[in-house]
């Protein structure tokens, strides 16, 4: 379904982010991988699906970085057609211990670098008629949790910035959505699993149990592939009206 097309996925050397590159690439799109880690891994199982993968190591709490990484993967692949952002990252902490350096480069990665991917892409999807932003955010998009005010703010503010641009290109053939995982057995959610069996002197899997009984009503973990056939539906011809809505993968979190 994506032969031609090129995607490119922030923050997809682990977790979530792989997990869709994986999907995409399933369906034939060219991959332009970004993260830190584990990348050269990352880009052999991507690319043992049969498709071109090229890899940009941009900091996405770095906008010149990010333009960099926008320009690379049009000069490699002539334009990014389906753009997923998604790296993130995590800190817990009450509004009073928080470190403001954690706040900005919450808002940095997790909201603002979504912000400059899609005004560097949308100028070519325009051209194309045809593109699709695919917006990681979380059921943190949709509700809350305490100690956790930054990425809260900056998923429900990449919420909102999905139904803003989702406005701004409804009469194109341009789809801008987000995605709102619950929990995800990936190394983000594994830090905090462990981080309460620590704290708590409890074991690592009676933490998962714990973790999954306060705000999952499925008990079980949303998986990567999960959401990477979420994304490929939000890039079929079946989603072209599919503007602007936050769908949620939680297991029943905010039916609550
Ligand atoms: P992860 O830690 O497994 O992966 C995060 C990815 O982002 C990695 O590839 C990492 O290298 C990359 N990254 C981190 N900082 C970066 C930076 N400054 N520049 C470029 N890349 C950077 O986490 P994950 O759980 O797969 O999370 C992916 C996304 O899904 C995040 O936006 C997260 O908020 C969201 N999410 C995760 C869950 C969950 O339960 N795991 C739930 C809801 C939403």
């Amino acid at each position: 379904m994506l032969q031609g097309k090129t995607a490119l996925v922030t923050g997809s050397t682990s977790g979530i982010g792989l997990g869709i590159a994986k999907s995409l690439a399933k369906q034939g799109a060219r991959l332009v991988l970004n993260g830190f880690g584990e990348v050269e891994a990352a880009k052999k199982e991507v690319a043992a699906l049969g498709v071109e993968v090229e890899y940009h190591g941009a900091d996405m709490s770095k906008p010149a970085e990010i333009a960099d990484m926008m320009q690379f993967a049009a000069s490699r692949f002539g334009q990014v057609d389906v753009l997923v952002n998604n790296a993130g990252i995590q800190h817990v902490a009450k509004v009073e211990d928080f470190d403001p350096a954690r706040w900005d480069a919450i808002i940095a990665i997790n909201l603002s670098s979504a912000f400059h991917t899609t005004r560097l892409a949308i100028p070519a999807m325009r051209k194309a008629n045809w593109g699709r932003v695919i917006n990681i955010a979380s059921a943190h998009g949709l509700v809350a949790s305490p100690e956790k005010s930054a990425y809260v703010a900056a998923k429900h503010g990449i919420v909102g910035l999905t139904k803003s641009i989702a406005l701004e290109t409804a009469e194109t053939g341009i789809t801008v959505n987000a995605i709102c995982p619950g929990w995800v057995l990936t190394p983000l959610v594994q830090k905090q699993i462990d981080a309460r069996a620590q704290n708590e002197k409890i074991s690592v899997e009676q933490a998962k149990i714990e973790l999954l009984s306060e705000k999952q009503p499925s008990l079980q973990f949303t998986t990567p592939e999960e959401l990477g056939e979420l994304a490929v539906f939000l890039c079929s011809p079946a989603a072209n009206n599919v503007k602007g809505v936050a769908w949620n993968v939680d297991g029943g979190w905010v039916a609550r």
